[in-house]
């Protein structure tokens, strides 16, 4: 059954290697579209050169293979979307909505994160500047099909963000918001990093008239040592020959049933019997999950 109507994806940033938590949200993501028969996308978002580690894109690519990870259509690259960020940017710039920063890192420091406005009406030029989006006091709230109601008053609790930094590259927030439109994406499943995120890429959608996705944000998985694997976490590539055993565990921590008789099933046998068992349900409602508990 091939369901047009939904529409996922998975999109990993290359600055380092697929490790066990990224493989939990992309086995989340890639059952839930096929458990209704959906498309499931891949989308690289390399958008900060400086900060990818050689060999990531190749290696990650290869991980989802090797894991019966298979995607439909053409790999899109964010690298190559540079003109359709630059020409939005560009747009919520002189329509006002956004505005060239210059603030040093120092004059930053001490808001707790939340930018305190200096340049919102300085009306400084945008070159060799940062272009920040202004932000409504307004709170944006949605609920999630796994952590439930959440809100987050964008003037109070983030302030007016980057949507492009003053060496010229694009935010992840400006970029995830355009690409998933673009794509037609209509389904967001991901690590719960990114909650705090949603009601930023709310309130762009919103801009932008684009409608909203729904969300599903599964339990980020924390290491013994008490090391998040969010993205930003550094590990050796998931072992090319452990596909089966790893996916078990993935489907673990997902609260999903994988019987011992499929211990010695391919990835992808694997993955078609778990497609076919799939509940968004039985996903632990909490943002945290130790990986010891999972063994
Ligand atoms: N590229 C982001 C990451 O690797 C995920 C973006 C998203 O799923 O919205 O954490
Ligand atoms: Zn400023």
């Amino acid at each position: 059954m091939q369901n047009s109507a939904y529409i996922g994806r998975f999109a990993p940033t290359p600055s380092g290697y697929l490790h066990f938590g990224s493989l939990v949200a992309a086995v989340a993501s890639y059952l839930d579209a096929r458990s209704v028969g959906g498309r499931w996308l891949l989308r690289m978002e390399d958008l900060d050169p400086p900060r990818e580690v050689t060999g990531a894109q190749a290696a990650i690519l290869d991980t989802l293979e090797r894991y019966g990870l298979h995607w439909d259509g053409e790999l899109v690259r964010q690298s190559d979307r540079h003109g359709e960020y630059a020409a939005l940017v560009q747009r919520l710039f002189d329509q006002g909505l956004a505005y060239a920063c210059i603030c040093s890192r120092k004059q930053l420091e001490g808001s707790g994160g939340i930018y305190p406005g200096h340049c919102r009406n300085a009306g400084h030029a945008g070159h060799d500047a940062a272009i920040r989006l202004r932000v409504p006091e307004l709170t944006y709230r949605f609920s999630d099909r796994v952590q439930g109601e959440y809100s987050q008053h964008l003037g109070k609790e983030v302030g007016d963000f980057v949507i492009r930094r003053r060496d010229g590259l694009y935010a992840y927030q400006l970029a995830v918001v355009l690409d998933d439109a673009w794509q037609g994406v209509n389904n967001v499943v991901r690590g719960a990093d990114l909650l705090d995120s949603t009601p930023r890429q709310l309130y762009l959608q919103e801009l932008l008239g684009f409608s909203q996705p729904r969300y599903l944000h599964v339990p980020l998985i924390i290491q013994p040592d008490g090391h998040k694997l969010g993205k930003s976490y550094r590990s050796p590539p998931l072992p090319g020959d452990q596909a089966t055993p790893l996916l078990i565990r993935a489907l673990r921590a997902l609260g999903q049933p994988a019987p011992d008789e499929l211990a010695d099933a391919s990835a992808e046998e694997l993955l078609a019997w778990s497609a076919r068992h799939w509940d968004a349900a039985l996903v632990p409602r909490t943002r945290n999950l130790a990986e010891s508990q999972l063994r």
